[in-house]
């Protein structure tokens, strides 16, 4: 089984509007409200794959209860540790082709609600093979968590798949042991080795950093261009068709779900980064952030293209 963290999850509120009237009322009809966080499309993600996951991390107040409740809804097993305030809101404006988006910070975590969540982490490890850990860390954690986190999954033999950002990944790259995969983008790989990338050479170049030796996957997915890949000592350019693009919000976390699955069944190299740009895609291809539609699996899968470029 596989255990995906979500650490700072939320509800995703989201206002279609024709128009956007600002300091006027803005009054709406059809308003979704669903469970939210990245590690939660990862779950919904390895769900329709097939692979048995649970979902874990913090919840607090009826806004978490809300989350629960549309979990079990959706059919995800979970196991999330209570805290005394209040889950957070992630609201999404749709209005004129525009998204745009009210965040908040979520709850501050304290100390003993922070232990209790790690007893929880450590009772659920012995269940699983594979750990994900997505998205921030709420408010009263130390930006360095995640490196506890993978720390403890390593001394239960437990292999530890990262995607966050910003001080919490240039932190997490500074511990010991190292996250088994990563999947930062072009910005975070620049924000983590401190310079700008321009350009493609730029990038394979950020790639070779020493900063990334001790990892055994680095994944640097490239939107419709697909991704840039180190696999141990080999870098690989993964090409993508062209697909009608409905919604590629979350594609990044199906990504990570797809290459989770690989791992997990122990497929190849080259069939692990397939799957992972199979099931981003087939979310970019959906309306419903992390939903796939597996029908159209194998069709993808065949148009994919791997190839190693280390000595360009
Ligand atoms: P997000 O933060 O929205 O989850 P991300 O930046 O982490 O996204 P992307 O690189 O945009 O992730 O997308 C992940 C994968 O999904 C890509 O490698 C590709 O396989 C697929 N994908 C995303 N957008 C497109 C697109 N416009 N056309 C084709 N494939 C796409």
């Amino acid at each position: 089984m596989i255990l995906t963290i979500t650490m700072n999850p939320s509800i995703d509120i989201s206002y279609p509007l024709g128009k956007l009237v600002i300091d006027r009322v803005n009054r709406i009809n059809n308003v979704s409200k669903t469970a939210g966080g990245k590690g939660l499309n990862v779950t919904r993600v390895l769900r329709q794959l097939n692979e048995p996951v649970k979902a874990s991390g913090m919840l607090g107040g009826d806004f978490g209860q809300f989350v629960r409740k549309h979990l079990d809804e959706e059919g995800i097993n979970h196991d999330f540790s209570q805290i005394r305030s209040e889950t957070r809101n992630s609201i999404a404006i749709l209005h004129e082709g525009n998204q745009t988006e009210i965040l908040e910070g979520g709850p501050e975590i304290r100390e003993n609600e922070l232990n209790t969540f790690f007893e929880t982490y450590k009772r659920l490890l012995k269940e699983v093979n594979l750990v994900t850990i997505s998205g921030s860390l709420p408010k009263g954690v130390k930006k360095d968590y995640y490196s506890t986190l993978i720390e403890e999954a390593d001394r239960q033999n437990t292999k530890t798949i990262l995607d966050t950002s910003g001080e919490t990944l240039a932190k997490s790259l500074q511990g010991n042991p190292k996250p088994y995969l990563i999947k930062p983008n072009e910005e975070e790989i620049s924000q983590v080795l401190g310079h700008k990338i321009n350009t493609s050479v730029d990038l394979k170049n950020a790639l070779k950093s020493d900063l990334f030796d001790d990892i055994e996957w680095v994944v640097v997915s490239l939107g419709k261009d697909g991704a840039l890949v180190k696999h141990k000592k080999t870098i690989y350019k993964i090409d993508i068709p062209s697909i009608e693009v409905i919604n590629p919000v979350g594609s990044g976390d199906a990504t990570l779900a797809g290459l989770t699955y690989g791992i997990s069944n122990r497929r190849t190299p080259e069939e692990i980064m397939r799957v992972g740009m199979v099931t981003g895609m087939l979310n970019a291809m959906n309306q419903k952030t992390g939903h796939i539609d597996v029908q159209r699996f194998n069709e993808l899968f065949t148009q994919i293209s791997v190839n190693k470029i280390n000595n360009e």
